[in-house]
């Protein structure tokens, strides 16, 4: 079989650590299985979704690494809808329906006053044509139902294993509103249907629609795809996430100097069996992919553990890997310079930092200044490499009988105006003597 995913966000935000979570299990799903990703714009909600939306979606998958073969718009399809709304009315399993939001809530609450569960009590199908009309004459517009029909409904879900639900006890859905709107019900279902998906992976937030949309697919004469939906994510406390926090945004992210890579390693191995940890590729990730080890329990999703990934997905990462990327920054130490900084980043930008180090101007700190006179005598001529660091102390310690931090330590800050940075066997070839020089004379280079 081939396997056929969506990830269906609506373009009513930006995305965020959860709807990317959705994202990546399913393109990491499909790229396991040779299968193909399609993006889908959910916007039927004309008030909600913006077309600045929907491109900064795009730019956001893209930017992860993610790629779709198609990308569908819901809005385009409402020919389709209708079709299928036709068929179901047809059948008799769309009926029209006219309580007020606020007669349904007391409906509601007598039932739960008496003890029973809270579901539509199907008052509609009662209805003649004259009650009908009547309502209408009042001004009513009806909304849509969806006659479930009152049986066991069972699917194999790929994370939760084998679900049942007693649709006798789930109030028939409204697919479409007063204001003739559809909700994302139906849509959903007439497109899983057209574009042959195979698998619909989502978040657990959706189980509830699953048996309605089940009943739908077979209402419409195809066969319902299989079902997985994931865990969701909590703050790293356990606590609810709030979409509005930036550093839970994609492009948040981003603006952070964050690598996709790191996002995506984090994204694909929270809240599963593996450990969190850096990976080279999605398709390393792909080949890990397994929804036997999602966890059931929701995902912790922890800013400060995202960072600590993308700083060690950093030290791994070879000069080519990088080279674009520090040209752009103004960074043109090359494969030396690379090697020298890369364990003391946080994000890629911060080479830049440490390229001002090297190339100067900055202010050395002189602690001694006699110390530092010592070292000036003993600086070997260039050329310089990795061994004068070690030629140029063994010296210096010998003249001065400094040893250990009381050696290293006024040159470091004298060579770089820092207390802590990259080795300075790496390092000082970078510097070159001239500025090794004039630095450690307590002057501006
Ligand atoms: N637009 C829905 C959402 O963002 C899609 C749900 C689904 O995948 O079926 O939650």
């Amino acid at each position: 079989m081939t396997v056929t995913v969506r990830f269906a966000p609506s373009p009513t935000g930006r995305l965020h650590a959860g709807n990317i979570r959705t994202a990546i299990i399913n393109a990491l799903f499909a790229r396991k299985a040779g299968g193909t990703f399609i993006l889908r714009l959910d916007d039927t909600d004309k008030e909600r979704s913006t077309e600045a939306f929907a491109r900064g979606i795009e730019e956001d998958i893209a930017w992860l690494g993610i790629e779709w073969s198609e990308k569908v718009r819901q809005s385009d399809r409402l020919a389709r809808y209708d079709a299928a709304v036709e068929k179901l009315k047809e059948m008799g399993r769309l009926y029209p329906a006219y309580e007020t939001p606020e007669e349904l809530e007391l409906k509601r609450k007598r039932q739960l006053a008496r003890g029973k569960p809270p579901v539509y009590d199907r008052a509609a199908l009662e209805l003649t044509d004259e009650d009908k009309a009547a309502l209408e004459a009042e001004g009513r517009k009806p909304h849509w139902r969806f006659k479930l029909e009152p049986r066991d409904v069972v699917w194999e879900d790929l994370v939760r294993g084998r679900q049942h639900v007693d649709a006798g006890s789930l109030s028939d859905p409204v697919l479409i509103r007063g204001d003739g709107t559809f909700l994302y019900t139906l849509p959903s279902v007439v497109d899983d249907i057209d574009l042959g998906v195979t698998h619909v992976i989502r978040g657990e937030d959706h189980v509830a629609n699953t048996a309605p949309q089940i009943q739908l697919f077979e209402a419409l004469s195809a066969k319902a795809p299989d079902f997985g939906h994931h865990n969701l994510l909590v703050g790293a406390e356990g606590q609810a996430l709030s979409k509005r926090d930036k550093s839970l945004s994609i492009q948040g992210m981003r603006e952070e100097g964050l690598e996709p890579l790191a996002v995506v390693s984090y994204a694909a191995t929270i809240g599963t069996s593996d450990p969190i940890a850096p990976h080279d590729s999605l398709d390393v990730l792909a080949e890990a992919f397994d929804f036997g080890k999602l966890s059931r329990a929701p995902a912790r999703f922890d800013p400060h553990e995202l960072g600590l990934l993308n700083a060690k997905l950093l030290h791994t990462l070879p000069f080519s890997a990088v080279a674009d990327r520090l040209a752009e920054l103004g960074v043109t130490g090359g494969e030396a310079f690379w090697d020298a900084v890369r364990g003391n980043l946080e994000v890629l930008k911060d080479a830049k930092d440490w390229w001002t180090v090297v190339t100067g101007p900055i202010e050395p700190v002189i602690d001694d200044p006699d110390f530092c006179a010592a070292a000036v005598e003993l600086l070997p001529l260039e050329p310089w490499d990795e061994e004068t660091w070690g030629t140029w102390t063994g010296a210096v310690k010998a003249e001065t009988g400094a040893k250990g931090k009381a050696l290293f330590q006024p040159l470091r800050l004298a060579l770089t105006g820092q207390p802590h940075g990259p080795e300075l066997k790496q390092l000082l070839p970078l510097i070159g003597r001239e500025r090794a020089l004039k630095r450690l004379r307590g002057e501006a280079a």
